[in-house]
């Protein structure tokens, strides 16, 4: 592995290591110097703030200067990853930072080994994706934080009617079972009368935190309003979706909540409503709200199915 320094701020960690992209991206495209592809690259990858297009535009334009079969990126952090053209056995690394920070890590492979030449090709336009890189990262974080409830983390309602009507497409294409829960925490203004509002959004956070680790990795959970939550249940029929719903309760009630020398105990109630052929989603969660409002009225702690 070696470190090599691209001005000041710009570094390029690469190791080199030892089949062929789409028809469309291989057909023969008129060769380019350095500097004629690099200022076409710097002019095409800022027309995009989206990673796979950035990408998409260099996997293409950068075939001008040197002839590869892959390209990989990956960025952990952002759980972003993105491959084109298929893999070979020869393959050029390179972990991209700016100012220290991480913009990800680029594999390019191909059949046969890349030359001296080759990889000082490669280092020579690989610093116009570092901005265009940076940008897009910089946007999917914020569409990323958008649709995150700032206080508990997990999704917030936004993000919880893109999810939920993908969700329901899926289930009703495939004739699957969904089911949703709308939880609500019971009596939580007394929470805040009694302890004050910021004790009121610790206890908020460890509800969620609480739910979302009971719940299976292809469930999700949203905050649907002030102290109600919507968790998702893919894949879940209302037999089994009530059954959840009953161990969520069970778990809440025994939940012991330590915050500023207080031991703080919740309640909650749930409504439960599983998909019907006939569902919007609108009609799903409504249902859910007419059982939440049955649970609260036939005395709270407690889940109703809908009907
Ligand atoms: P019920 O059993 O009928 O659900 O009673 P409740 O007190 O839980 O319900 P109500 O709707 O009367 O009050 C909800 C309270 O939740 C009132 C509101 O101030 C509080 N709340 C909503 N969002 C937040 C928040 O982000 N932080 C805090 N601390 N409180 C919140
Ligand atoms: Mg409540
Ligand atoms: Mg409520």
């Amino acid at each position: 592995m070696n470190t090599q320094l691209i001005s000041n701020v710009i570094s390029l960690e690469k190791t080199v290591q030892a089949r062929t992209a789409d028809k469309s991206d291989m057909l023969p495209l008129i060769a380019l110097s350095h500097e004629e592809l690099r200022q076409l690259l710097t002019t095409q990858l800022q027309t995009s703030l989206d990673i796979t297009t950035i990408l998409g535009l260099f996997f293409k334009s950068s075939q001008r200067l040197v002839k590869y079969s892959s390209l990989s990126f990956q960025h952990a952090a952002h759980a972003i990853k993105v491959e084109l053209g298929s893999t070979e056995e020869h393959s050029v690394n390179y972990n991209l930072n700016y100012y220290g920070d991480s913009l990800g890590n680029i594999v390019f492979t191909r059949a046969n080994r890349f030359s001296e030449q080759e990889l000082g090709d490669f280092e020579s336009i690989i610093s116009s994706l570092i901005f265009p890189l940076r940008n897009g990262l910089l946007y999917a974080a914020a569409l990323q934080n958008a649709l995150k409830d700032p206080l508990t983390g997990i999704g917030n309602r936004i993000s919880m009617q893109q999810t939920l009507q993908r969700d329901i497409d899926t289930a009703q294409r495939h004739e699957q079972a969904l089911s949703v829960l709308m939880i609500d925490i019971d009596y939580f203004k007394r929470i805040n009368d009694t302890y004050g509002h910021s004790v009121g959004d610790a206890v908020l956070v460890e509800v969620a935190q609480h739910i979302q680790k009971q719940l299976r990795t292809t469930d999700a959970l949203f905050r649907y309003g002030g102290e109600e939550f919507l968790a998702v249940l893919p894949n879940t029929c209302s037999q089994h979706a009530s059954l959840v719903a009953e161990r969520l309760r069970e778990s809440l009630e025994a939940l012991e909540i330590s915050i500023e020398g207080h031991t703080i105990k919740v309640t909650s109630s749930t409504g439960c409503a599983t998909l019907r052929a006939d569902d919007s989603q609108h009609s799903l969660l409504q249902r859910s709200d007419v059982a939440l409002y049955a649970a609260k009225h036939n005395g709270r702690n407690q889940v109703q199915l809908a009907l």
